[in-house]
């Protein structure tokens, strides 16, 4: 599971999230609407601590996230901790994030060997697997430019799972794509949401939310304002802000 508990973030004295507590349980696909600058990358980027709670912590797994106790207080882990961490918790990108210098197939598999969990050879067999997995099996040898949009998002979905992590944060994954090239992503990902893996996906496709989200969270200006089965949130919204956000998405 995924607790996130009662976070607050600040950039000197602007608030970007006030009190956000959150749990996705293993196996659960949650879903982040809200308006933008209301805080859902920070909140993504809080979780795998790429960014740093003022107050409050996350866990994932029962495992405290960039910290340890020390009496009442947290003490930052070290960077190496963090660093093995964050390699159970996947994240993908809005703009793909590739190594251009590097093909396909290594930038799939270079966090497992950078991070000396498997040699050259096992990660580039399981490159080749998961490629095959995202439907790209062909592009082993490509250079990322060399690819369209989708396809450069689903090589980093495929990275993301190279280190077969426990969660995977995506953050509106599909935003930067052409309209026609939405499709295939959502189809990796709506895999992903249906082998069980734990999601945290923040998109504006409201379709798509309606259909893989255990649960949706409507976050605005650094708060959660409701948050429960899609028939809920996106159907019958019991709050005005959210009726006001999704009648200009939909
Ligand atoms: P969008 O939908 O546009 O991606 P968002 O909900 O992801 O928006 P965040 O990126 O989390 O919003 O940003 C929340 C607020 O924090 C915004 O007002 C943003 O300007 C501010 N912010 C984000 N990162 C920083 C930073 N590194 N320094 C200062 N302010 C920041
Ligand atoms: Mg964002």
């Amino acid at each position: 599971a995924v607790e996130v508990h009662d976070v607050h973030k600040w950039y000197g004295t602007h608030r970007v999230l006030d009190g956000v507590s959150l749990t996705v349980r293993p196996g659960e696909v949650t879903v982040i609407l809200g308006p933008s600058g209301s805080g859902k990358s920070t909140l993504l980027r809080v979780i795998n601590h790429l960014e740093k709670p003022e107050i409050g912590h996350v866990s994932v797994n029962g495992e405290l996230i960039g910290v340890r106790r020390h009496g009442e207080r947290l003490r930052e882990l070290s960077e190496r901790t963090i660093l093995t961490q964050r390699g159970r918790i996947g994240f993908v990108f809005q703009n793909f994030n590739l190594f251009p210098h590097l093909t396909v197939l290594d930038n799939v598999a270079a966090a497992p060997v950078a991070t000396g969990k498997l040699t050259k050879s096992a990660a580039q067999a399981l490159a080749r697997e998961l490629l095959g997995k995202v439907g790209l099996a062909d592009k082993a040898d490509a250079y990322p430019r060399q690819l369209s949009g989708g396809q450069q998002q689903r090589v980093a979905i495929a990275r993301a799972l190279a280190l077969r992590p426990g969660v995977i944060l995506f953050d509106e994954p599909t935003s930067a794509l052409d309209p026609e090239l939405v499709g295939e992503v959502l189809a990796v990902i709506r895999d992903l949401a249906t082998s069980g893996t734990t999601l945290v996906i923040v998109t504006h496709e409201i379709g798509f939310a309606r259909e893989i989200a255990d649960r949706v969270v409507f976050i605005d200006a650094g708060k959660i304002v409701e948050q429960g089965p899609p028939g809920e949130v996106l159907d019958n919204p019991r709050h005005e802000r959210t009726r006001d956000f999704l009648s200009k998405v939909l």
